[in-house]
């Protein structure tokens, strides 16, 4: 039998997409199974930003046996608990897009619908006040779950701030002992078989050729590989996502250390705030269509909440994806594969998810055409998905005070979303396509932040009397500020857990 077998990988790029796909490869493969390169170029930095994710990423820390609470103090991480949305539905209005469960469910319905028609009939506390990820991040508190019985305090559900370029670093740490080989130098030249088009090899500037079987393409918004030697094609998705420029400065940290990630809607986009140990990252992401770069600049630094530590960086972007995410034998990971804001922090879980599935889809020199063509639908309906997702917050608006919010509120939206968002309108209900990243609860809290209000609850809701689902939210809500009280506050938990070293 011929062997067959992948004998080296060449990852080009060193930012977060090439040190996550690196350290999991040599976790996974093991030291001996191939040899790892990873190319990167000093001379080209990386977007330095990314900093906000969502709590998928423990598995990929698991993966990697991370111990969380030394991944927290070597990239100044702190703990989030969801996104709070501001003046998203309309001005001076928030609302909290947060991890976990949402009240608790009764008789086998959803929480939710018992909500609502309590919430029909007279004035009760919002639906915020039932999620314990809500109520403690109104009080800046954290803690991480523990078996507390049935207490919400067993599923509290969080991800992490960090800083991006530390957690770059603290992953290259990590796969280079564990026998990835990093090589500096620009790639200048790639070349292709004759035959099939296959990438055979990449050049650097000092003349040095590297060969390998499987490159992985991490070069970020460039796509050096995809793109540049390979013409694979974008598709754009503007028109739904009209966004296409960000401004990015940190600023001095200032206390409450808040445990979520803001997002606060301007007049032609959106401003993050990501708070960290030793800093906080903003940033505007806008569309020039609507505003002008310089007017861009002013908002974001005339709205700081500390002093800014830096000059802000501008970054240019197209919202939209790879034609082919992999095409022959080059996988694309992060910006390379494609890209979408970062309102609800999902770039790098896509990176994590493209590392899952390639490990799922690993291949040998054959490069089966229809595993490929697989990576490709399941990564294609992954994105898609998450598109929609991102376009509901900007399209169920009530805003019509600048020209940007007009053209979000009347764009047409693609089917698929259009029909939840009737189908929630109807009746309350959310179907979850099967693997979609985004669950019913998601979905539930942004269309209901966002003001949409199903016309009608769940018809087995009326089994149980009025009074019956009264003392029931009472009781949960009492719960739920019982265990807040427990928490210490985010600043506390940090200090005594998993505090870093002054800088
Ligand atoms: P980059 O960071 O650009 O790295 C590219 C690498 O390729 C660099 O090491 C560079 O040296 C190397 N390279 C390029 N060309 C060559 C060459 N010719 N030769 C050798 N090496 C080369 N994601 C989140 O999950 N949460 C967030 O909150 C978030 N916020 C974001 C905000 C903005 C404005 C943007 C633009 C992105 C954000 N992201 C976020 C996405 C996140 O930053 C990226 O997914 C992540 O950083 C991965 O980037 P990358 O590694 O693909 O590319």
């Amino acid at each position: 039998m011929t062997d067959n077998r992948i004998k080296k990988i060449v990852i080009v790029g060193g930012g977060t997409a090439g040190w996550m796909t690196a350290a999991a490869i040599a976790k996974v493969l093991g030291a001996n199974y191939c040899d790892v390169d990873l190319v990167e170029s000093e001379e080209i930095s990386t977007v330095g930003v990314g900093e906000a994710t969502i709590p998928q990423i423990q598995l990929f820390n698991r993966l990697l046996d991370l111990d969380e609470d030394e991944f927290m103090r070597k990239t100044q991480g702190t703990f989030k608990l969801g996104i709070q949305f501001v003046n998203w539905t309309r001005i001076g209005h928030k609302y909290l897009h947060a991890f976990g469960d949402v009240g608790k469910d009764m008789d086998a319905i959803q929480f939710y619908h018992y909500w609502l028609k309590m919430s029909q009939m007279s004035d009760i506390d919002d639906l915020e006040s039932y999620t314990i990820s809500g109520a403690a991040s109104r009080q800046n508190k954290f803690i991480r779950p523990f078996d507390a019985g049935n207490s919400p305090l067993s599923g509290i559900a969080y991800a992490f701030h960090f800083d991006a370029g530390l957690y770059a670093r603290f992953l290259r740490e990590y796969a280079e002992s564990r026998g990835v080989k990093r090589t500096e130098g620009k790639v200048v030249d790639v070349r292709l078989n004759n035959d099939n088009g296959f990438i055979e090899a990449v050049t650097l500037e000092s003349g040095q050729v590297i060969e390998a079987d499987f490159f992985i393409d991490c070069s970020g918004f460039r796509g050096l590989l995809i793109e540049g030697a390979l013409k694979t094609g974008y598709e754009d998705w503007t028109h739904w996502l009209p966004c296409d420029r960000a401004w990015a400065v940190p600023c001095e940290s200032v206390e409450p250390l808040t445990p979520y990630t803001q997002s606060i809607a301007r007049p032609a986009g959106w401003q993050w705030r990501i708070p960290l140990q030793h800093r906080i990252g903003n940033g505007h992401v806008f569309s020039s269509k609507f505003m002008s770069e310089d007017e861009a600049r002013s908002i974001l630094l005339n709205n700081l909440d500390g002093k800014a530590l830096a000059e802000p960086k501008l970054l240019r972007f197209v919202t939209g994806k790879r034609k082919k995410i992999w095409n022959k034998n080059c996988l694309s990971i992060g910006l390379s594969s494609g890209f979408m804001e970062p309102l609800e922090s999902t770039s790098i879980h896509l990176i994590q998810s493209s590392i899952a599935r390639l490990m799922s889809f690993f291949p040998n020199k054959n490069f089966d055409q229809e595993d490929i063509d697989e990576f490709n639908r399941q990564a294609d309906f992954e994105v898609e998905k998450i598109r929609d997702f991102l376009i509901l917050h900007y399209h169920v608006t009530e805003r019509d005070d600048s020209e940007f919010w007009n053209y979000c509120r009347t764009m047409s939206i693609p089917d698929a979303l259009t029909q939840k968002i009737e189908q929630f309108k109807k009746n309350g209900r959310i179907y979850r396509n099967s693997s979609e990243m985004f669950n019913d609860l998601s979905w539930l809290e942004v269309m209901h932040g966002q003001g949409i209000r199903p016309r009608a609850y769940h018809p087995l809701v009326d089994r149980m009397s009025v009074d019956a689902i009264s003392q029931r939210l009472v009781g949960i809500k009492r719960v739920i500020d019982q265990s807040v009280d427990y928490m210490p506050t985010h600043a506390q938990f940090i200090a005594e857990n998993c505090k870093a070293g002054r800088r």
